[in-house]
């Protein structure tokens, strides 16, 4: 995470000279790492552009039709950073036979364009391929229900071009294959994972992005870190002799103590989570400090 938000995102610290990185200039991140189903950690993270405008002065920019200029460059910007399909390569067929269209068999920059050009094919197809499973359908309720893909990619969801909604002002980016997530090329080709990327940059987006955010945070379990605070607490408070407390008192601590230990043991953590936590890796990362707002 650390060279990611160093090399691609080309962020050394506030205050320091900003760079261009990948989508950029960085101006503040912030990111927390979590596991999902099979306990694999990854990040989710939200990055601010140098010089950016919030959400609802793109849209009123988009929208007036003196500033043309400002949606094509957008467009064209958006385009540029966020790819929507896999890029093509000629050679398709010479693929099938060549060990070397593994994700796993390329090490190092690559400068030769054609060997690029090949690689990023791969990767993407690889790994920005979206196949459905039991879990896109997780939540639906059976018919007449439509059913959708929870992570809302579909073969219909085509956009021959980049369009501006004329009323609310939304980006619709030009998309020719509905079963990819989109990527940003450069940084695929770097990390050699699966990733997803979304530009906010109408207040629908910004909106349904603070609704996604609120309701998984609400709906999550408790987070390790805070379970093992809450519990820390909870056992020093109640381990505290106090030669007055009577028979009564002690029992009420002692079933608050078991309480606080039958909470953590009905964490459910991954391995890798286990082990990000023993080695002491971070589990969040921000260019700023943040106060808790309950
Ligand atoms: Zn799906």
């Amino acid at each position: 995470m650390k060279a990611f938000i160093k090399c691609l995102l080309r962020f050394e610290g506030k205050g320091s000279d900003l760079h261009e990185g990948a989508l950029g200039t960085v101006s503040a991140y912030y990111g927390c790492v979590e596991a999902q189903g099979r306990g694999t950690l990854h990040c989710h993270m939200m990055i601010w552009l140098e010089g950016g405008l919030n959400p609802n002065e793109i849209r009123d920019r988009v929208l007036q039709t003196e500033e043309q200029s400002f949606k094509e460059r957008l467009l064209r910007y958006l385009e540029d950073t966020i790819s929507t399909c896999i890029p093509e390569y000629l050679d398709e067929e010479s693929l099938e036979s060549d060990q070397h269209s593994h994700p796993c068999s390329t090490r190092g920059v690559n400068f030769n364009n054609a060997m690029r050009n090949k690689d990023v094919h791969c990767l993407a197809k690889k790994c920005q391929t979206h196949r459905h499973s039991n879990t896109c359908w997780k939540y639906w309720r059976g018919p007449p229900e439509p059913k959708e893909c929870r992570f809302d990619l579909d073969e219909k969801n085509v956009h021959p071009i980049s369009t501006v909604d004329p009323v609310s002002g939304e980006i619709t980016l030009k998309c020719l294959d509905g079963l990819v997530n989109h990527f940003n090329a450069t940084i695929l080709e770097a990390v050699r994972c699966n990733m997803d990327i979304k530009f906010i940059g109408s207040g629908p987006a910004a909106k349904a992005i603070l609704y996604y955010i609120t309701d998984y945070i609400t709906k999550s379990q408790l987070k390790t870190h805070v379970a093992l605070a809450a519990m820390e607490t909870a056992i020093n408070k109640l381990e505290e002799y106090d030669p007055h407390d009577d028979d009564c008192t002690l029992r009420a601590k002692k079933l608050l103590q078991k309480c606080a230990h039958s909470m953590i043991s009905h964490q459910e953590l991954s391995a890798q989570q286990v082990c990000s936590y023993l080695m002491d890796f971070e589990d969040h990362f921000t260019s700023d400090e943040y106060r808790g707002l309950y």
